[in-house]
């Protein structure tokens, strides 16, 4: 075909067609355009942080679902206005705002400022982190920031790692590469060739009963099924019984079976507390097992200089999960995955010949996907916490982790000075487990709490969360906000104690 020819066969150029068909890409042609739409983007946060005065709306799914009936794609809205009236009516009025001190469920954080102008660079350059070629700085950003996460948590320059989608992502490259070590090292066996050993199914991962499930689900999709979990019991504030740990390593390998890796929780969902991590070292080293530690929430500790001792023996850990979108307050996701030797992520890396061959020198011409088990291509979620750090400081981060801890600690006085509570634990970071109790005898507790959590959520007044310990419901408070106040505590107290109280005045609930 000549010249002429193909460019005959080519679509039309902008200049030649409609000039609305190209108006919604992101290029030089439409700067316009996209400012307008990102202002008005932003208006609809600034009426949500105005107009939100509760968590939660308190629409029910069945009403909320009834106004998507609406919805046709085949009708496109005619503009901004028109579009971010919809998103609101479906999606922002009813979002959930973790900003507020009334919102003390889950470990969702208030974001901070510098990383939401970060997002707004992300998501318009969209840089991709698996190759230096799409992301040049990007990928030495997530370097330095991956060597300093590294260096707080007491790692030699040996350390190294990769951002990840979260901590359940981190966890499974925690296990993967706990199975792959012991695979090569002892049975000479590459499961990433060949698939799992016959041994496999007698590979064993040692947690603690208040470990997070994402160590189940993985264990699962290393194929090694849930089988493999070893749970170990807690002691009376929940964390791992090390002396349990070593009965239950004896146990298994008297049975024929194989301990591959303990997982550590440090900070655990359930109750905040930090699992004894020097004397599971200590155990990792003396059994030659990986040793991975679950930070997913007690990264924060980290900024600290008051607490990060809470973390003493992290640093022997060979892997380590860190959720900087749990504590270190940054918009989802942002999430790590370090490990103490860089070279045990060898045994992760794959050569494509078209993103990273293996003659290339990657200490000349880097690239981030050799890190990246799941993720080809990658958000450049690095630039929300280099932001953050260098326009505030560890201090000042630390500050925020601190003022949490104390507030924490003050709660749970409060609660456990009242007879009508009954509070299970206090936490290392801030996770309050406790219940309503009032004096009445014959009560069923359990149904006594699920009504207060359900009518405060479906109020939009407050969000608790709730767990369940030996069978019985309890709820939860989860302090992740610097702004919450003894106050905002003991207002969201009496609050679960008029719900409650309701629920008592109701025929039958209390037996006669
Ligand atoms: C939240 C959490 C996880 C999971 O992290 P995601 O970012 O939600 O995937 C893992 N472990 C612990 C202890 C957690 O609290």
């Amino acid at each position: 075909m000549n010249p002429q020819t193909l460019r005959n066969t080519l679509p039309v150029t902008a200049s030649d067609t409609d000039e609305s068909l190209f108006r919604d890409i992101f290029y030089e042609g439409t700067l316009e355009e996209y400012l307008t739409a990102l202002g008005a983007a932003g208006e609809r946060v600034a009426g949500f942080l105005r107009n939100n005065v509760h968590p939660f709306s308190g629409i029910r799914p069945a009403t909320l679902l009834a106004s998507f009936k609406e919805v046709d794609f085949d009708t496109p809205l005619p503009d901004y206005d028109a579009l971010l009236d919809e998103v609101q009516q479906l999606y922002i009025q009813h979002a959930t705002a973790f900003h507020l001190p009334q919102y003390i469920a889950h470990l969702n954080c208030p974001v901070l400022i510098p990383a939401l102008a970060a997002e707004v660079i992300i998501s318009a350059i969209n840089s991709s982190q698996d190759t230096y070629d799409q992301s040049a700085g990007g990928t030495f950003m997530e370097r330095r920031l991956i060597d300093w996460t590294g260096e707080q948590i007491g790692y030699s320059q040996q350390c190294d790692g990769v951002f990840t989608a979260g901590g359940s992502q981190s966890n499974l490259m925690g296990l993967l590469l706990a199975r792959d070590y012991y695979a090569v090292h002892h049975l000479h066996h590459n499961i990433k060739l060949y698939g799992c050993p016959p041994e496999a199914g007698r590979f064993r991962i040692f947690v603690s009963e208040k470990a997070h499930f994402s160590n189940h689900k993985n264990a699962g999709i290393l194929g090694l099924g849930e089988k493999s979990i070893v749970s170990i019991p807690t002691d009376t504030r929940f964390r791992m019984d090390a002396v349990q740990l070593e009965t239950a390593i004896r146990q298994e390998l008297a049975q024929g079976n194989i301990p591959i890796a303990i997982v550590a929780t440090a900070g655990t969902t359930d109750f905040g507390n930090i699992d004894p991590l020097q004397e599971i070292a200590r155990i990792a080293r003396e059994y030659s097992i990986w040793y991975h530690i679950d930070a997913a929430y007690g990264c924060g500790l980290l900024l600290t200089d008051k607490y990060r001792h809470l973390l003493h023996g992290a640093e022997q850990a060979d892997s380590i999960t860190i959720d900087y979108h749990k504590s270190f307050f940054q918009p989802i996701s942002s999430s790590a995955f370090i490990v103490k030797d860089k070279l045990h992520l060898n045994l992760i890396k794959h050569h494509a010949d078209y993103l990273n061959p293996p003659e290339q020198d990657y200490d000349a011409l880097p690239a981030q996907i050799n890190k990246s088990i799941i993720q080809s291509t990658r958000r450049f979620d690095a630039l929300k916490l280099w932001c953050t750090l260098r326009l505030m400081g560890r201090e000042k981060l630390g500050k925020y982790t601190e003022i949490i801890i104390e507030t924490t600690q003050q709660a749970a006085v409060l609660i456990a000075a009242d007879p009508e509570f009954d509070l299970l634990s206090d936490s290392d970071l801030g996770i309050l487990v406790f219940r309503y109790h009032p004096a009445q005898t014959a009560i069923d507790l359990c149904a006594l709490n699920q009504y207060i959590k359900q009518s405060l959520f479906f109020n939009g007044e407050i969000i608790v969360a709730s767990t369940k310990v030996k069978g019985a419901f309890y709820l939860k408070f989860t302090i992740l906000n610097p702004l919450t106040t003894l106050t905002h505590i003991r207002e969201i107290l009496a609050a679960i104690k008029v719900q409650g109280d309701n629920w008592l005045q109701q025929p039958g609930n209390i037996a006669v």
